[in-house]
């Protein structure tokens, strides 16, 4: 754990949020601000800066982890797609620096979209 980090505030339920779920290794939650209904994150437990990194095995761990909560995503909200997306490095717009898989559910209805 990384005291001055905010995911890892989050793991350790210092920060108030959403939880969507979490085993020994990950943990998923809604992001604050989403970019459409059902916009979450998915994180490993120990802190990792970003994509150049993170280790191998937490890296295999939420990718897969970051699938099945997308195929959960798409039949529980009926969304239309999915983004996974990541961003590594300030120049690349990441702006919390432990890292993180965003899973952004796309919908024909624009509405549920931002
Ligand atoms: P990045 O820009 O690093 O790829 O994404 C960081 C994400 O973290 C953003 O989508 C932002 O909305 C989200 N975020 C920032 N602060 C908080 C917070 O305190 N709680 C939650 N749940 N999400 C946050
Ligand atoms: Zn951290």
């Amino acid at each position: 754990m990384n005291d001055q980090c905010l995911f890892c505030g989050i793991v350790a339920g210092e920060v108030p949020h959403t939880k969507v779920s979490e085993d020994d290794t990950m943990y998923a939650f809604m992001d604050i601000n989403p970019a459409s209904d059902g916009h979450l994150l998915v994180i490993p437990k120990r802190h990792s800066v970003d994509l150049l990194d993170i280790s191998s095995d937490d890296l295999t761990a939420v990718t897969l982890a970051a699938q099945r909560i997308a195929r959960t995503v798409v039949e529980e909200l009926g969304a239309d797609g999915v983004n996974l997306l990541n961003c590594c490095g300030a120049d690349a717009w990441q702006t919390v620096f432990h890292f993180h898989l965003h899973v952004v559910p796309r919908y024909v209805d624009k509405t549920k979209d931002r």
